[in-house]
């Protein structure tokens, strides 16, 4: 991807640093759900990367490097419709040792729906903000997913709040779903007020039924309004950003996103990290050094 280094219009562009986060994807790839969106499903044998547990010391220096990245978190995510036994002992193993070799990086648990119990022993094993999203409108979610429900989702949003981990939260555009459905997860997500919204711009891959997607100039413009609908949330640009925005990456932050995925994602890659540090650097923007700001 090319990075313009056009001047900018630094009065659109926003004050306060932007905050980077990396993805460790822990386990990947064998979940039995059938969210169409989805290529860590088992059911579309879509052509990724499936391993059972990342090893720890793998876990830690990936953390490292997002650390020496300038990332202030790290996300431990586990394929799967929710936390078994098992995930909560490998998630809570790999967050104690992130802790303990990198103490500085918030760590962000994204394992699927959670009971109270569950977050709480997370909580206590280092783990400070919970990832789970969306997705979707209520409506749209029943023709993407039916093996769980948008309800099941929503609910583990409420007990990431009620335990007191950080909430973030948000969902997937450009999965053909209509206008109203857009209109309708971004309200749900402001009944939310998660401290971190989490936009992904959906590509399609050719094993997934999904073909859909959102062009450039759409996909801005739902930023445009997620950050009218929520001033002073944190808005993060994860999935789908090189692709959707190419060289129009100074848009997104002109559009009101203050924070991005270094990185690769789950199962793609992303830019190479210092290409996304050189371009934040060239749109005179400043990277967050702690959660705070
Ligand atoms: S539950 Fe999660 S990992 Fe499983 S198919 Fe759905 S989105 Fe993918």
């Amino acid at each position: 991807m090319s990075v313009s280094t056009e001047s900018v219009n630094t009065e659109s562009m926003p004050n306060s640093p932007i905050f980077l986060c990396a993805i460790s994807n822990i386990a990947s790839g064998s979940c039995n759900e059938d969210c169409s969106f989805c290529t860590q499903s088992v059911r579309y044998g879509a052509d990724i990367e499936r391993y059972k547990e990342k090893p720890i010391h793998t876990i830690v220096e990936e953390a490292k490097r997002a650390d020496e990245n300038q990332a202030i978190g790290f996300c431990l995510v586990t394929a799967g419709k929710g936390i078994t036994p098992n995930t909560l002992r490998f998630v809570c193993d790999a967050a104690e040792a992130v802790k303990k070799e990198v103490p500085d990086l918030n760590i962000i648990a994204c394992n699927g729906l959670a009971t109270k119990e569950d977050l709480k022993t997370l909580q206590n094993h280092g783990v400070g903000s919970y990832n789970h999203n969306l997705e979707a409108s209520e409506a749209y979610y029943k023709q993407i997913c039916t093996t769980h429900s948008w309800s099941e989702r929503y609910q583990t949003c409420e007990n990431v709040k009620e335990v007191g981990l950080n909430l973030c939260s948000g969902g997937i555009f450009g999965m053909g779903e209509s206008e109203e459905d857009r209109i309708s997860l971004v309200a749900s997500i402001k009944k939310l007020q998660p401290v971190s919204i989490a936009m992904n711009f959906f590509h399609p891959n050719s094993a997934l039924p999904l073909k859909k997607s959102l062009s450039s100039d759409a996909s801005l413009a739902w930023i445009r309004r997620m950050r009218r609908e929520m001033p002073s949330q944190r808005i993060m640009i994860a999935g789908g950003r090189e692709i959707t925005f190419k060289d129009r990456q100074r848009e997104i932050f002109e559009a009101g996103a203050n924070a991005i995925v270094i990185g690769d994602y789950l199962t793609t890659a992303g830019n190479a990290a210092h290409r996304d540090i050189e371009m934040l650097k060239s749109l005179g923007l400043e990277i967050a050094q702690t959660c705070d700001g």
